[in-house]
């Protein structure tokens, strides 16, 4: 139902989700133009923000503001208006609501109240970043952004580094070099990577390279780490049962013996090539463990 008009009376409302543009306003679809002009009420994260969209489609709705900050305090009351039979919309700054963006508590508080929600899906920069990245698209994860302080970014890498899909960060314009570097050094410089700035604006850009690649592009080109930034990165090769079985083999012996002897005995037991399993030996014994 695209009409957010006077609800019948008797009839529970309903929240609308709206997804608004990430940059063109031309990406406003036409059910979501409707629906906004229509709306009783709008919830937006951020009035200024949402005034430049109804500007650009000549319309004053109803808003009432609706952020990280008194997101968990307005949900009861949104819900019971919506009870009573008021017909709400949900927007954020950009894209897609509760995708880094509020909306979670009240959508929580809807679900176990079993109030009807619909939605109007449209731009969202993760899956623009993920189509345009040429990475691959079949199963992928989406990390949003990293935490600031250092150390518990490095942690959520670590964790990460053996995830086998492709991964959707957010990023801030000062933060995307450390990141980069954190990424290509706890990664490995190789690891496939597309950094997507400005999607649907102007200044376009998907730079594609390898993670070393793109702390080298950034330091040469200062000028590209600017405006929002969408980081899609390859996910880890998946190991092949080769490799699983030569280091289920060798993990037991490396923990007893000294590399050479223990790499002796796993290529008589198994049959497998000498090098390989000496090669598999010095990643299961370096530093960083099994890659
Ligand atoms: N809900 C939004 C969505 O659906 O995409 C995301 C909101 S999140 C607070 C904002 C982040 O999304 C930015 O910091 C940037 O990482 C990414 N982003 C938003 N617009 C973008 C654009 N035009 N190009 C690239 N990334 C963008």
């Amino acid at each position: 139902m695209d009409s957010l008009t006077e609800p019948a009376a008797g009839v529970a409302g309903q929240l609308t989700i709206i997804a608004t543009p990430i940059g063109n306003l031309d990406d406003l679809s036409l059910r979501a133009q409707r629906a906004i002009s229509s709306a009783a009420l709008i919830l937006v994260e951020d009035r200024r923000h949402a005034q430049r969209l109804f500007q650009h489609l000549g319309v004053r709705p109803k808003t009432l503001a609706l952020h990280e900050h008194n997101e968990r305090a307005l949900a009861p009351q949104i819900a019971q208006r919506i009870a009573a039979g008021e017909h709400i919309a949900l927007l954020s700054d950009a894209g897609m609501p509760l995708i880094s963006d509020p909306g979670f508590p009240l959508l929580a508080l809807l679900r176990e109240r079993q109030l009807p929600v619909t939605i109007i899906p449209g731009p969202n920069a993760a899956l623009a970043a993920l189509a345009l990245s040429g990475l691959p698209s079949d199963r992928f994860s989406f990390e949003g952004f990293l935490p600031a302080k250092a150390g518990a970014r490095r942690a959520r890498l670590q964790a990460l580094q053996r995830e086998a899909r492709s991964m959707i960060f957010y990023e801030a314009p000062h933060r995307i070099g450390e990141t980069l570097a954190d990424m290509a050094e706890l990664w490995g410089p190789d690891r496939g990577a597309a950094l997507c700035r400005e999607l649907t604006k102007m200044y376009e850009e998907c730079l594609r390279d390898s993670l070393g690649g793109l702390v080298a592009l950034l330091q040469a080109h200062p000028d590209k780490v600017r405006g929002e930034m969408t980081l899609v990165v390859a996910g880890a090769p998946e190991q092949t049962q080769e490799v699983t079985d030569a280091d289920q083999l060798l993990s037991p012996l490396l923990a007893e013996l000294p590399l050479a002897q223990a790499v002796r005995i796993a290529a008589n037991q198994s049959g497998m090539a000498h090098r390989f399993l000496y090669a598999r030996a010095l990643v299961l014994t370096s530093d960083q463990g099994p890659a």
